[in-house]
Formats: C-alpha cells, structure tokens, sequence
C-alpha cells in the first residue's frame, strides 16, 4: 500500500504536460473560456493604449494649480470636453484646462487630473479647490503593460480576468491545448445501464455518469466506452479500443481481490507497466495506475483502474486522477488538490494504517467568516453509500495514527468543488 502523497507524486511524475503542435488547436477569444493557453502571448498594443483620465474631471498643467486650496481657489478657463471615445482637438495651454471624462485621452499640455469634487463650474470657467498632487489621476500609456514584454505565459488557465486581459491586448484567435480524451468503462456482469428495468442482483452502473462528469468539470472530454462485462476478452478488447480513442483510460471496478478481478492481469498482458496497485487510503484501497507506451502520441497513455464502489471511486478520482488531468492538460502549476484547515462540527473516526476520507460540506463559520466549519455529510458512511454523497463539496482527512479527530478539533479538508 502506497500513502497517498507518495502515490500522488507517483502519479504526477509519470504524467508530462500537453505540448507541441500536435496538441494545440485556436479558438476564438469567446470560446476561450475554460481552456489552457498553449502558447506564450506577447502583446503588441501597450496597457493602457494611451494617457488618459483615471477620474470625471478637469485635465490640467499641474504648476498652474499647485497653489489652489479652497480659501484660494485657482480659475481656469475651460478650452473643450474631451467625450470618452473621441480624441482631444486642443492642446491645454497655461491658465487653462479641458473637462475629461474617464478613459477619456488626455490633451497635450496636462499633465494632471483634478476630480470634479474638487472643483466648482463657473460660467465658462472652473474653479480649482484643492491642489492635486502632480500627475495625479492620470493612467500614464504602458504604465500596466508595455507591448513586447511577455503578457502571459503558456499553461494558464483562462478564467474571466485573463480573457479580459486578452480582449483588451485585441488577441481575438487564442492558442489553447486542445482537450484531453478520457476513456472511462464500467467492469462488472452486475452492472446494468440507468435505463435498463433492474432486474433482482443487478446494479446501476453510476460510476460511468459521475466519472463523466468529474472528467469534464476538470476541463477534459469524456468517451464513455459503456460497461464491460467480467470477462478477459472482452475487457482486453475495451482497453484496446480505449487506447486508440484517448490518453488517459479510467474502468471501475475489477481491481480487487475478487474472483472476477481481471484488470491487473489484463493490463500486463496488454503490455502496460504497473506502478500502484493499492494505496493506504480509506474508502478507495484498491487503486490499479499503469502506464502503456507511447506509440503516436508524445507521452505514454495512463490508465487509472479504480475500485467499483461508487464512493471509492469519486474519492480516488478527486485524490488521484485528477491532479494527473489537470497536469496532462498542459496546466503549469495547481495540480495538487486544494487543502484547507477547519474545525470539524462531529467527531472524526480513524485508526489503522490507511487514511480516511469522509465526506461532507465545507463552509464558513457563522461568527468568523475566515475560519471554515467542517460538517459530516448525515448518513451511513459505507463506500458503497453513494447518496449521502451528492452535496458534499469536501472530503475530511483523519491521518493515520489519529483513533479520534474530537469535535472542535482542526482538520485537514480536501476541497472537490
Ligand atoms: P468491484 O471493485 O468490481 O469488486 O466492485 C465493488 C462494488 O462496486 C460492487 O458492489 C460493484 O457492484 C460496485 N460497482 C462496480 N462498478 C460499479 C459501477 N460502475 N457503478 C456502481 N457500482 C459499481
Ligand atoms: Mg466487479
């Protein structure tokens, strides 16, 4: 048995990076979102494109107005509204100044914004209240990015500020790694489709729609290579068809110690190497990562056989599958999952040698928002319970050697939504 950060690091070390031509595909900037930039991007417009008004205002020559206070206001006359949009037509020349809006281009001459709190209109002249600092309120031209500099690197995950970043740098095609394919098939004789009347010993296959759904959260596109039975044949022929549709496999079920368990054979004689046969984890022990290699692709397939139970399953992908995804989707950094500290609401059970994950929901606590509550999901806590599942958005971790986490206690939670 494999802890889990050894079995992690396993992992991740096995896994390269999307790259090169092959993996690269261009969306447009609307259909970015979600993706991973795959291409360095170097901007050739500087941020903002010119000086311009940070506030509503008047745009000024600052020693004309150093003095001004609101005993001794300064008077300028006023030369044009310079409207957002449209360029100024006038320079501002001493003793005057130009009312500018925000984002408005600031005219030759100023140097400096006065915001209109500060002033006071006065025919066809304004008056000046106070003294601003000099070059206060202008955003000076490339003061945020200057073009050429490198503006953002490949791996990034483009979420709403780097897209804005990218609309406002006018980069309209966006180089993306295209998405990992992510077989996933079901093993077991029991296992019968959702729409399938159950007949008496059968059960749903579940872990296909979840697996699916966990696979596209995390950016990939899912084939969903339906249920095989527990045969060799016939598991030899999925995992030979999901080698040529996809660079990661998933199955459920067949990895343990049951008769019918045939994935660990079958791998080997397919050619795969085993890495992890179980890991010291509670639910989820039996955990099959094999890697078979690369033939047309850069990088060997992995192939991740999990347990069947519904729970062992979705708890070995949030520990295990998916910080691999997320590597092999070209993502330069933030595999790992995401950990945070907080007080537990129950009593955790422990004991024995693996690490136990229960789940349940992570929330802020009522009386100090910074500190996070961590509630017991209600309900049986068998890996096989799939229903008190739905909901949890968190898996609580009691270490080994820990009998008990008591209530109030602080406890490390790993964060799957
Ligand atoms: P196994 O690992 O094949 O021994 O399966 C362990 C348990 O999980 C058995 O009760 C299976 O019926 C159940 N199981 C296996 N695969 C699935 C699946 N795809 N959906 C729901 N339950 C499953
Ligand atoms: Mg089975």
């Amino acid at each position: 048995m494999v802890p889990a950060a050894a079995a992690e690091a396993i992992i991740l070390s096995l896994v390269q990076p999307l790259d090169g031509l092959e993996a690269l595909e261009t969306v447009p900037l609307g259909g970015a979102a979600g993706r991973i930039l795959a291409r360095p991007i170097t901007g050739s417009l500087d941020i903002p494109h010119w000086d311009n008004s940070a506030m509503d205002g008047y745009a000024v020559r600052h020693e004309d107005v150093a003095q001004a206070s609101a005993d001794q206001p300064v008077a300028l006359s006023l030369t044009e509204t310079i409207p957002a949009g449209q360029p100024p037509t006038q320079p501002v020349p001493p003793g005057q100044a130009s009312r500018i809006l925000t984002g408005s281009m600031l005219p030759t001459g100023a140097d400096t914004v006065v915001m209109q709190e500060n002033t006071q209109l006065q025919g066809d002249r304004v008056l000046i209240l106070a003294a601003p600092l000099p070059g206060q309120f202008v955003r000076h031209r490339g003061s945020f990015y200057q073009a050429g500099q490198p503006l953002m690197a490949a791996g990034t995950a483009l979420g709403g500020p780097e897209l804005a970043v990218l609309a406002a740098a006018q980069c309209v095609q966006v180089p993306v790694f295209r998405r990992l394919r992510v077989a996933i098939l079901s093993t077991g004789d029991e296992l019968v489709n959702p729409e399938t009347p159950l007949e008496p010993g059968k059960i749903v296959d579940s872990n296909q729609y979840a697996l699916a759904a966990l696979v596209q959260a995390a950016g990939a596109e899912p084939v969903m290579m339906g249920i095989v039975p527990d045969q060799p044949q016939a598991l030899a022929a999925a995992i030979r068809s999901a080698l040529t549709q996809a660079e990661v496999i998933l199955s459920s079920g067949g990895v343990s110690v049951g008769d019918f368990d045939y994935v660990d054979r079958i791998l080997a004689d397919l050619g795969a190497t085993l890495h992890i046969r179980s890991v010291a984890v509670r639910p989820g022990k039996p955990l099959t990562v094999a890697t078979f290699p690369a033939e047309t692709q850069s990088s060997p397939v992995l192939y991740f056989g999990l347990p069947g139970n519904p729970v062992s399953a979705l708890v070995s992908f949030w520990r295990f599958v998916e910080p691999a995804l997320r590597k092999r989707s070209g993502l330069k950094e933030g595999w790992s999952p995401q950990w945070v500290e907080a007080v537990t609401q129950q009593a955790l059970k422990g004991g024995g040698p693996r690490e136990i994950y229960l789940w349940g929901r992570l929330s802020p606590n009522s009386e100090n928002p910074c500190r996070y509550d961590f509630a017991l999901a209600g309900g049986s806590h068998s890996s096989g319970n799939l229903v008190n599942l739905a909901g949890a958005n968190a898996l609580a971790v009691v270490p080994v050697g820990t009998e008990i986490l008591p209530q109030g206690e602080i406890v490390r939670v790993m964060v799957v939504r």
